[in-house]
């Protein structure tokens, strides 16, 4: 067979590394009792009230699925307002974010990221064979005002996650806005609140899309509602640029089960409220476990905080695999995200981590 190369933006794709499997460490080590603090899911895992609603549609699954998202649409409209032709569903928000690039960017055009954001912005710009205008991080943050100046003539859209995932780092309403003051009103904004449930507080996204037509929220279900195998994200924006995600966004990206399941987490606001309490407690267990190891951390407002090991992540991780703890190396010198789970699993975290780094707890 000839070799047949594909295009040059995938040639060179390297793809995404995702969290290891529980029951691939299961299968390696032949132990059980794994804790996995890697893909930031919810350690509660979901919602009652999604088992049941899942439950009660499966006899559905010889259907297609509702293409237009009816039901998921009308939930969000009435918890979010915004009509259905400003909501576009994702097979979740991974799906969104290529849409985003597919829809805007042009072989020709270049995306703007922040050095140590999301994986994904750089493999969607790499898939479309856009140029990649990364910006250096300040400390660990995004840099707004160096990435509005980064923007050029053909850039076509800036990435932005608020909190950053790996690094936890968040940016308050005014640094936002003077950003948005600053970019062209031709150049689409793509603001990922993977995590926003967790510190809703802090910053409301949703006002500035009257005022920014070229603004996309986007969200998802997988982390604090607790869906990550269902897959299920959403984004918000005007009704134009909702109209051109639609034109190829796959006329079923989203199955019937995600749907029911979505609707019935969004309404459940006692799990959310239920698994910010889990995560704010959990999220202080760790800090002072760090404090006691003597380590520095990156103060997060998401579900996972990023730990400066004083050592190799690389090996650190191999070696916390071998105590049955799964955390992420994320490509930055010295550190791992570890996402924030139950107190029992954060402990033995912690007691791992102390017995890898050949550390003491001081109290
Ligand atoms: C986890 C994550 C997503 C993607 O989540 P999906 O499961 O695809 O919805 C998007 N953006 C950021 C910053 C994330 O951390």
């Amino acid at each position: 067979m000839t070799f047949v190369p594909a295009n040059e933006g995938i040639e060179k794709l390297k793809p995404y590394q995702p969290g290891k499997p529980i029951s691939e460490l299961e299968r390696e080590l032949g132990i059980t009792n794994i804790v996995k603090l890697a893909s930031n899911e919810n350690p509660l895992g979901c919602s009652d009230k999604v088992k049941e609603a899942v439950a009660a549609e499966l006899a559905e699954i010889g259907r297609y699925p509702d293409g237009g998202g009816f039901i998921l649409k009308d939930q969000i409209q009435q918890q979010f307002g915004f009509a259905h032709d400003r909501i576009t569903l994702g097979n979740g928000s991974n799906d969104l974010l290529e849409m985003f690039a597919r829809a805007f960017v042009s072989e020709k055009d270049s995306v703007v990221y922040s050095q140590h954001a999301f994986a994904v912005y750089a493999l969607v710009t790499q898939a479309i064979h856009a140029e990649a205008i990364e910006v250096p991080a300040k400390g660990f943050a995004h840099d707004l005002d160096a990435m509005a100046a980064a923007i050029k003539d053909n850039t076509k859209l800036v990435f932005i996650a608020n909190p950053n995932n790996p690094t936890g780092t968040w940016f308050e309403e005014a640094e936002f806005e003077a950003f948005m003051q600053k970019v062209p009103a031709n150049v689409i904004v793509v603001l990922d609140e993977a995590y926003v449930e967790y510190f809703p507080e802090n910053f409301n996204s949703l006002k500035y899309l009257e005022q920014y037509p070229n603004l996309i929220v986007s969200r998802t279900l997988s982390k604090c509602y607790g869906l990550a195998a269902l897959r299920v994200g959403f984004a918000l924006a005007s009704k134009e640029v909702t109209d051109y995600l639609n034109r190829i966004r796959q006329p079923f990206n989203v199955n019937h089960l995600a749907m029911v399941a979505a609707v019935a987490a969004l309404k459940d606001e006692a799990f959310i409220e239920k698994s910010r309490e889990v995560n704010k407690a959990g999220m202080k267990q760790l800090e002072e476990g760090f404090k006691a190891l003597g380590l520095n951390y990156v103060p997060s407002r998401a579900n996972f905080i990023l730990v400066d090991v004083q050592a190799d992540p690389g090996q650190t991780f191999n070696a916390l695999l071998k105590e049955g703890v799964i955390v992420r190396p994320v490509g930055i010198s010295n550190h791992l995200r570890v996402s924030i789970g139950t107190e029992a699993e954060n402990a033995k975290f912690l007691t791992a981590l102390a017995k890898v780094l050949g550390l003491e707890a001081k109290a």
